[in-house]
């Protein structure tokens, strides 16, 4: 353990809520540490295309808020790090045990990847939603901050390669776990979401079949930076041209345990729309949806537009998904409208 610390608020997580309470706070002279347990600031926010309903850029609102967080002189920041345990003392301030993860890279990386160039090992890189592969040492993204790398020692096979050629002498396999006591007057807890798992609804075939993607697989397809910039089919690479949007996967379903709709799925499945008829101008695409909650400013409008462009909304519930030999999926779905139940043929399907 290292000397206490002490601070006027403790904010745990660093995505866009962190970063903004983190700020605002920081501004009006308290001083603040901020936690995040991934190695980059930015949640998921800086991983996303653009923004329903004005279709900004994502990164470009994200990384300025980020660099300024962690540019203020009242903020710390402890990325890769974690709260073990939080005790309220007799004066009402907390006693947090704040816990940091070896990196087994120094601050002195400059994050010029050539350790990356030499690792031979390569497992599925979770900033892309396992769409690409990434090495066992790796910097996490190109607008990762901090940007420096780490080693996931868990598939690092200790080979020593990385560190024979980092030019700032900066592995440093010794590093273990370091515990700092800290005293906060008050914690703000924004640690956002995490993608439901679709594995968790077989009949879907996501998992299975390579052409049934999650919607931040797509996001990720829709970024016009590397190391995409391409929508593509998984399984084969060919450019979709018939795409299908399945809504309330995992929202509003009590069979999974998860009866509240996500408020976001129905608008950014919209926005993936619109933005899939720039990408691909020869595609149709169809979303397939129980009722389209377009609640916020703007929202309505949005999805008129959507509906304008070409897209087509469809009133109805998935029963089944299944792959045929081109890689097609064959969607099994009852029509609301009619009371029906159809089927339809699509080249990629977005959960
Ligand atoms: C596919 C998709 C598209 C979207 N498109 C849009 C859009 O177009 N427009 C729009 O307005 N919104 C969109 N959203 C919603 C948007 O992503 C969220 O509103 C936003 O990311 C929420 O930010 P957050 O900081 O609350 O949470 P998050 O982005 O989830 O960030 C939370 C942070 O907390 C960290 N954390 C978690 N647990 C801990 C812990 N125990 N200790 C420390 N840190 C922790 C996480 O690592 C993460 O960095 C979309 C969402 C998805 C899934
Ligand atoms: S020591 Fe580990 S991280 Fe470094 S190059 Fe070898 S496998 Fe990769
Ligand atoms: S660890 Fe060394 S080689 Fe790898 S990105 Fe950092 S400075 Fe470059």
């Amino acid at each position: 353990m290292t000397e206490k610390k002490e601070y006027d608020v403790l904010v745990l997580g660093g995505g866009i809520s962190g970063s903004e309470s983190a700020l605002n706070l920081a501004k009006q002279g308290f001083k603040v540490i901020l936690v995040e347990k991934d190695l980059s600031l930015g949640g998921k926010m800086i991983h996303l295309s653009k923004v329903f309903p004005t279709l900004d850029c994502s990164a470009c609102i994200t990384t300025p808020k980020v660099s300024e967080t962690a540019r203020h002189p009242n903020i710390d920041i402890y990325t890769f790090s974690e709260v073990r345990d939080i005790e309220k003392l007799n004066s009402g301030d907390f006693q947090v045990t704040l816990v940091q993860k070896p990196r087994y890279v120094t601050e002195d990386c400059t994050g010029c990847q050539l350790c990356e160039d030499k690792c031979p090992v390569v497992v599925n890189d979770q900033y892309q939603w396992d769409l690409v592969g990434r090495k066992a040492i790796y910097v996490p993204f190109s607008i990762a901050n901090p940007r420096i790398a780490a080693i996931d020692i868990e598939n690092c096979s200790l080979c020593g390669a990385c560190e024979k050629v980092c030019p700032a002498n900066s592995i440093d396999f010794s590093q273990v776990e370091m515990q700092t006591p800290i005293v906060v007057k008050t914690v703000i807890i924004a640690i956002g979401f995490n993608l439901f798992d679709p594995t968790l609804i077989p009949r879907y075939g996501f998992g299975k079949y390579k052409n049934v993607v999650t919607s931040m697989q797509m996001e990720r397809q829709l970024v016009p930076t590397r190391p995409f910039n391409n929508v593509l089919r998984p399984k084969d690479g060919k450019m979709p041209d018939n795409i299908a949007y399945v809504l309330c996967a995992g929202s509003r379903d009590e069979t999974v345990g998860n009866p509240i709709c996500s408020q976001v799925c129905c608008m950014y499945s919209t926005k993936q729309a619109q933005l899939l008829m720039g990408a691909l101008p020869m595609a149709d695409v169809t979303v397939y949806y129980l009722h389209i909650r377009a609640f916020g400013k703007g929202f309505c409008e949005f999805y008129q537009q959507a509906k304008g462009m070409g897209v087509e909304f469809i009133k109805g519930k998935i029963g089944l998904i299944t792959e045929k030999e081109n890689g097609n999926l064959l969607l099994r779905y009852e029509d609301i409208e009619s009371g029906n139940i159809k089927e339809a043929e699509h080249d990629l399907v977005v959960l």
